[in-house]
């Protein structure tokens, strides 16, 4: 089964500095490098990574890095035949520059991502693969785009996840949330759409609750090493994740949905479900970079059993 991921891609362009440019000032960098990123073009490659059909639809462009980023979708085994070069477009890329403390500033052009039209979309759904059952979709690329694909996964039946990244005011997305079956978001995400600080489970619950009276089935919070809230009609739960040591959270929200999406993919229950994204996002905190920490299903098994161990060791002690 094949899970259909409508969204961006990018080249992260990474400059090491000692300190920030002050306006007008030129300083040298101490390093380079290209990682492709963007989180349709992650989500994607976390499913693949974890054995599972994904499909990108998307758009690149027709600059030197569109063939490069294709090719490391395709090593991926994302499928990418309507991931398609955009004439006279540059691909998206992202300006990263991270100083001598960790600390980053990034400038984001969204090139060929800003013109993923409906009407691409549309006609790949005339074509999709027959065994779609899931539907993944974020906000890098238009909205007009996202609404008209999640429409058009759920007149055919699919299960909708959408994950509101960046953060967007609720007004933008209402309709999409609407349509949206599973609704995977962050802390930040969470408290620009609904206005509550997450101080506590009670107010993640609380704005899970708001949230499910906007027309998703399922609510899913992230918290970082906390691991992450599951609410539907059944159920409010907290989930932790795995304890371990963080050195880059780059794409651990991407790793955490890839996740989410194979056990819903699975047959999984949500709970079972939220429990082996958390084990996929806590391995991915382990590594760095984006792409290259995203983990295998053999990596999130291991993880998973090894965290049920130390929490029946936990319960025994
Ligand atoms: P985002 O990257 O979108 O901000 P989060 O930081 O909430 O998302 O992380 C997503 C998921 O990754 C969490 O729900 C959790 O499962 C896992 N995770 C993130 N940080 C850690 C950490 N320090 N330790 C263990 N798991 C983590």
């Amino acid at each position: 089964m094949t899970v259909i991921v409508v969204g961006s891609i990018n080249m992260d362009i990474v400059l090491t500095v000692d300190h920030f440019p002050e306006p007008g000032e030129t300083i040298s960098a101490t390093g380079l490098n290209y990682f492709p990123g963007g989180k349709g073009a992650n989500q994607a490659v976390a499913i693949a990574r974890l054995g599972h059909k994904a499909m990108l639809i998307g758009r690149v462009g027709s600059d030197a890095y569109g063939p490069v980023l294709l090719d490391g979708l395709q090593k991926d085994n994302v499928i990418t035949t309507h991931t398609l070069p955009l004439e006279e477009s540059s691909s998206g890329v992202a300006l990263i520059t991270v100083d001598r403390t960790g600390e980053n500033s990034i400038v984001v052009y969204a090139g060929a991502n800003a013109r993923l039209q409906p009407a691409d979309v549309a006609a790949c759904f005339n074509q999709l693969e027959r065994d779609a059952s899931v539907f993944l979709t974020q906000l890098e690329v238009p909205l007009d785009t996202v609404l008209r694909s999640i429409t058009l996964a759920k007149e055919r039946g699919l299960k909708t996840v959408f994950n509101p990244a960046p953060s967007r005011a609720l007004e933008e997305v209402r309709l999409i949330l609407g349509k949206t079956d599973v609704l995977v978001l962050n802390e930040t995400e969470t408290q620009t759409l609904t206005g509550i600080a997450l101080e506590s489970d009670q107010d993640a619950f609380d704005a899970a609750d708001w949230l499910l009276g906007l027309g998703p089935e399922a609510i899913v919070i992230t918290l970082g090493a906390a691991g992450s809230i599951l609410v539907d009609k059944e159920q409010h739960v907290h989930l932790p994740a795995p304890d371990v040591e963080a050195v880059d959270t780059t794409a651990a929200g991407d790793a955490f949905i890839g996740g989410l999406c194979v056990s819903l993919l699975e047959g999984r229950s949500r709970a079972e479900a939220v429990r082996f994204a958390n084990c996929a996002g806590a391995i991915a905190v382990t590594r760095h970079g984006a792409q290259p920490s995203l983990p295998t299903y053999e990596d999130v098994m291991q993880a998973s059993l090894a965290s049920h161990e130390s929490l029946a060791m936990a319960r025994r002690a």
